[in-house]
């Protein structure tokens, strides 16, 4: 299984991410802001991402970093 790591704390919760991933397994966060008042990323079910790196790609802000 891939893992994922995020950088929350300058995610700007723009929802690239979230529309490039073919499994629909990212969403931002409902529930907390980061510091910069932002919903943050988050993975809803890790143990179906593919690790196709797609959302890593798609990010403006490199947030994410996919490890396989
Ligand atoms: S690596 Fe691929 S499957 Fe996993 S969360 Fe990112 S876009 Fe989705
Ligand atoms: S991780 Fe990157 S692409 Fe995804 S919402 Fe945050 S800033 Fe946007």
């Amino acid at each position: 299984m891939a893992k994922l790591t995020f950088k929350e704390e300058i995610c700007k919760g723009c929802g690239l991410c979230v529309n490039a991933c073919p499994k629909h397994i990212l969403e931002l966060s409902t529930t907390h802001l980061n510091q910069k008042g932002y919903s943050p990323v988050k993975l809803t079910k890790p143990e179906e991402c593919i690790g196709c790196a797609s959302c890593a790609l798609m990010c403006p802000d490199c947030v994410i970093t996919v490890e396989r």
